[in-house]
This record gives C-alpha cells, sequence and structure tokens, in this order.
C-alpha cells in the first residue's frame, strides 16, 4: 500500500491522465513528500502516472518516467515558486528535473539519463 504525507488520493484521480496513488512507486513517493516538506509551499500535481498506451496515444515514445510511476508534474507558474521546488528536489536528491513554462516535472527514473535538467 502507497502512503504519502502530503499528497491525498484526490490529486492522482484528478491528474491528465488521471490515475491512483497506489501506481507511484513508494521510495518516489517518500522523495516527494521530503521535497514538499523541505520547499514549504503547496505542491498541486497536474500529471503524475501514465500508462504506455496513454503516451503512444498522444504521440509521444511511451518511455517516460511517468510510465514507471515515478515522476510527477507540479504546477509552478512564477519564479519563486519554480525556485523553491527545484532548490529542495535538488537537496532531495532529484536529479533528473524538467523545466516548463507551466510547471516543473520531476522525477526518479534509473533507467533514463542522471543528473539533467531539460526544457520543454
Ligand atoms: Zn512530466
Amino acid at each position: 500500500m502507497v502512503a504519502s504525507r502530503y499528497f491525498r488520493k484526490e490529486e492522482f484521480k484528478n491528474a491528465t491522465s488521471s490515475c491512483s496513488l497506489q501506481d507511484m512507486k513508494q521510495d518516489f513517493m517518500l522523495m516527494l513528500d521530503k521535497t514538499r516538506e523541505m520547499a514549504n509551499i503547496p505542491f498541486q500535481i497536474t500529471s503524475a502516472y501514465r500508462t504506455i498506451e496513454h503516451e503512444k496515444k498522444q504521440g509521444r515514445s511511451g518511455n517516460s518516467a511517468h510510465t514507471e510511476g515515478c515522476a510527477v508534474d507540479i504546477k509552478a507558474i512564477d519564479g519563486r515558486t519554480k525556485w523553491l521546488i527545484i532548490n529542495s528536489a535538488i537537496k532531495c536528491g532529484f536529479n533528473r528535473i524538467g523545466f516548463a513554462k507551466g510547471f516543473i516535472h520531476l522525477d526518479s527514473s534509473k533507467k533514463l539519463d542522471q543528473n539533467v535538467i531539460w526544457e520543454y
């Protein structure tokens, strides 16, 4: 049973695409909880687990960390929010960070390239 201190199951249900907290890896959720605690601001999850089928329908490769259950996108509009998320994510051990106009992607995939920050 996957548990989280800060993130409720409804947040995963309302994500794009809709998923469950149980689709996520526990070690990832522990890192995310730690990051959320350190940042000390609310994290609004916009995307979490996604099926390979969903990814392919969107024209994507299907090898995203989202399909491993170890990735989230967190809404981040302003620069201060982005800084708080990224600063605490790095301190909590995240080494794969995606930087987009409206969100920050964090994942803990070990299969994909390590120590990277990318833009969308
Ligand atoms: Zn993402």
